[in-house]
């Protein structure tokens, strides 16, 4: 999300009403960036924020104005589970929570889940791994402890797997480098989950280079904007809703026609009106 809640958390909820399903659970991939004081927010996004002020919207989460008040409380309506995330490389550190899962909101929208955690949920059990191998803070690496545990498992004991990093080249950078790094290679091949879901490389990508392990890598929401005229693209990046369907393992990148219909500059006010629209 890179701090980009509005466009998040409309999607999500108007994506459930689009493809008339009510999602069971919601994970984010890491780096959500929510920045109660933008003053303090890291240098890259700094740097991102000044062409794409969006970044920062997710400061009014903490310091809600009354059209965000009632925006949230109509997602949280509509999508009735809490969001859970992990820790990217580019967080609020000092922000998060000491224990999980944990709210982060006063509208229940958010709970961050820490490095090595194990949910039970609907007969699966769900991994989260946050941090990155080349974050510039401490706090935003890989927590070498939590990856042990998890090596640890047995083959089987983890069923679906959610990191922020990639597994070592599962891409290549802008300019050829090697993306990915191989703790979660090592990771993977050790716990073999049905399917293992990352983020951080910002582009769709679906590997099965360990074996029996789909991998999948979700996009984030919206691209940055680098120029003015960039504001007047689509809105909503293609594929960055990834769905998995576990009664029959379906798994789905969302690129339905819809989402390059949603405008990018649209209010919160007018998001609130076209959700509570739809939601009578
Ligand atoms: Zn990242």
């Amino acid at each position: 999300m890179h701090g980009c809640i509005f466009h998040a958390l409309f999607l999500l909820a108007l994506s459930q009403r689009k493809r008339k399903e009510q999602y069971d659970l919601i994970i984010q991939v890491g780096d959500l960036g929510i920045w109660a004081d933008p003053a303090k927010a890291d240098g890259a996004t700094q740097r991102f924020a000044q062409k794409n002020p969006e970044q920062f919207d997710s400061q009014y989460l903490i310091h809600p104005q009354e059209e965000h008040v009632q925006f949230f409380q109509v997602v949280q309506s509509l999508l009735r589970v809490p969001i859970r995330f992990i820790k990217g490389n580019h967080e609020d550190f000092e922000g998060l929570p000491r224990e999980s899962p944990f709210a982060i909101d006063e509208f229940g929208l958010f709970e961050y889940v820490l490095d090595g955690r194990v949910l039970e949920w609907g007969g699966s059990r769900i991994g989260f791994m946050g941090g990155s191998h080349n974050a510039k803070k401490p706090e935003g690496r890989l927590n070498p402890s939590a990856i042990a545990k998890f090596v640890e498992l047995n083959r089987g004991q983890i069923d679906i797997l959610v990191t922020h990093d990639a597994p070592y080249n599962a891409s290549c950078g802008f300019t050829g480098q090697i993306q990915g790094c191989q703790a979660i290679t090592q990771m993977v091949e050790a716990l073999r989950p049905r399917v293992h879901v990352f983020g951080h490389l910002h582009k769709i990508l679906a590997l099965n280079a360990i074996a029996d392990v789909d991998s999948y890598c979700v996009p984030c929401v919206v691209d940055p904007v680098r120029e003015k005229r960039d504001l007047e693209r689509q809105a909503i990046k293609s594929g960055c809703l990834f769905i998995l369907d576990t009664d029959n393992q379906k798994t789905e990148f969302v690129s339905d026609r819809w989402l390059s219909e949603i405008d990018r500059k649209t209010t919160v006010v007018e998001w609130t009106r076209i959700l509570s629209e739809e939601q009578s």
